[in-house]
């Protein structure tokens, strides 16, 4: 296996040792053998939610009722292999009656890498057979197939394949006459109130390089001009469908016009800044699981303790 190491340590959501094993998704009778095998392991995925055991996944070995659900065109999605057992996510419609069930959000922190990748995969593919079920050529219903991996439109024969979206995310740095004096660009937008604070991001348009997404849409959102765009690390971000690729940028110029709808507030922030920030709790980063913390925290040099001092 290629060694996928990013830049940025410790990047959640976007390290594991599971064999995809992609070469098999398309054997006849793959699917009905593995819910067939007690050796498989089976991660029952509600939504966007399911429910753990303990600090783990909820894996069980498949069951009679399992088979029923692929029979009947359910989304059995082959995850690949880890260690001895092969890996399966039944893709079930979103349950709100059962409290028990937790999202990738809420369980991120608490589960070990494999688990963590097996998880992400899950949901961005729940996702996609959720909001894909009907052929965008001729309207028809489509169907799963090759182990949850493509919906097939018996129709016309067409083969869809799930997406994702690349978007750029960029910690904007400006050098300043020194340490002391460089200052990251941190913003928030309306989804977000009081002290929250992130980099700015932004989906990658149709012929766009990432380099170029990035000085777009550093431009768009804050008025500043940005050169020297570095690659860091990337990490997939099912919610529901983007992969984020995380870059370091150059300020060429600080005057700030935040964009009308999109940025609310922002400014320039001195590693001294933050720390009085998050001090004071005038300051918020963004989750341990995102990239968009691992780009500050690579910038500021260190893991920095959430609001008011926790670690
Ligand atoms: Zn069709």
């Amino acid at each position: 296996m290629p060694d996928a190491t990013p830049s940025l340590p410790n990047l959640l959501l976007a390290s594991s040792e599971i064999d995809r094993d992609a070469a098999a998704r398309a054997g006849h009778g793959f699917v009905r053998g593995l819910l067939q095998d007690a050796s498989t392991k089976v991660l029952e995925v509600f939504g966007d939610r399911t429910a753990l055991d303990g600090r783990a996944l909820g894996w069980r070995a498949p069951s009679a009722a399992d088979l029923d659900w692929y029979e009947n065109e359910g989304v059995v999605l082959y995850l690949g292999r880890a260690g001895e057992s092969a890996r399966l996510a039944l893709l079930r419609p979103a349950d709100d009656s059962r409290e028990d069930l937790l999202t990738l959000r809420h369980v991120a922190l608490d589960l070990d890498h494999d688990d963590l990748a097996a998880l992400t995969t899950a949901v961005a593919l729940s996702h996609w057979h959720a909001t894909h079920g009907h052929c965008p050529r001729c309207g028809g219903a489509t169907l799963p197939r090759q182990a949850g991996w493509v919906r097939y439109c018996p129709n016309d024969e067409s083969l869809h394949f799930p997406r994702t979206d690349p978007a750029v995310i960029m910690a904007v740095v400006h050098p300043g006459e020194g340490r002391d004096d460089e200052r990251i660009l941190l913003a928030r937008g309306p989804r977000w109130k009081g002290p929250h604070r992130s980099v700015l991001a932004g989906f990658v348009e149709p012929g766009e390089s990432f380099e170029a997404a990035v000085a777009r849409e550093t431009f768009e959102e804050s008025g500043v001009v940005v050169d020297g765009v570095r690659y860091l690390g990337n990490q997939p971000w099912p919610f529901p469908a983007s992969l984020m690729i995380g870059f370091v940028a150059t300020a060429r110029t600080t005057a700030l016009t935040p964009e009308d709808g999109e940025i609310e507030e922002i400014g320039w922030y001195s590693r001294a800044d933050i720390e009085r920030g998050l001090a004071e709790g005038t300051l918020r980063l963004p989750g341990r699981i995102s990239i968009a913390r691992s780009l500050i925290e690579h910038w500021y040099g260190a893991e920095l303790p959430d609001e008011g001092g926790a670690a």
